[in-house]
């Protein structure tokens, strides 16, 4: 999903989590975010072999076959499996951490589950499995993500997002 609902995500998240102090709040933000910290070298992937220097969200399904193992993914892929998350959520039982942390992260999983269609579906059990879940729509070639309309929709994040930090925080 784009940046500004994984943000909200974790705004409202540490808005309403109990007994978070501000610093943890910060790091629950964070972590609504955090898959998608790696997914500047997912696009220097494709950039590598997009041929005509002009790289559009059109580019992403085409070229999704030749970065494919590329190694460049392995952040991403490290990121988007449930594997990562669910270890994660095992060790902030053990060492006493907030369980928010795990739960957001699995949270951005759920968020790119059903808006990355086919090609770009998520490698949920990678790396023993590289076979990618199929979801319902790819968001980067929705209509709506891709204008004026996502500027607006991010202002109306932003707007609650502001409400909410100035309200619990
Ligand atoms: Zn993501």
């Amino acid at each position: 999903m784009d940046l500004g609902t994984h943000l909200f995500t974790g705004v409202v998240a540490a808005s309403f989590w109990p007994g978070l102090d501000l610093r943890q709040k910060i790091l629950v933000v964070l972590f609504a975010i955090l898959p998608d910290s790696f997914e500047w070298l997912h696009q220097l992937a494709r950039k590598h072999y997009d041929n005509d220097g002009h790289l559009v969200a059109e580019d992403y399904n085409r070229l999704s076959k030749k970065i494919e193992g590329h190694w460049y993914l392995w952040p991403y892929n490290f990121f988007h499996n449930l594997f990562g998350p669910l270890i994660f959520l095992v060790c902030s039982v053990y060492y006493n951490w907030t369980l928010a942390y795990s739960l957001m992260w699995l949270s951005h999983l759920l968020w790119d589950l059903p808006s990355h269609k086919i090609k770009l579906g998520l490698k949920l059990w990678w790396p023993f499995y590289q076979k990618r879940i199929h979801g319902f729509f790819d968001w980067w070639l929705v209509k709506f993500f891709r204008g004026w309309e996502l500027l607006g929709y991010w202002a109306i994040l932003t707007i609650m997002s502001v409400i909410l930090i100035r309200s619990f925080w």
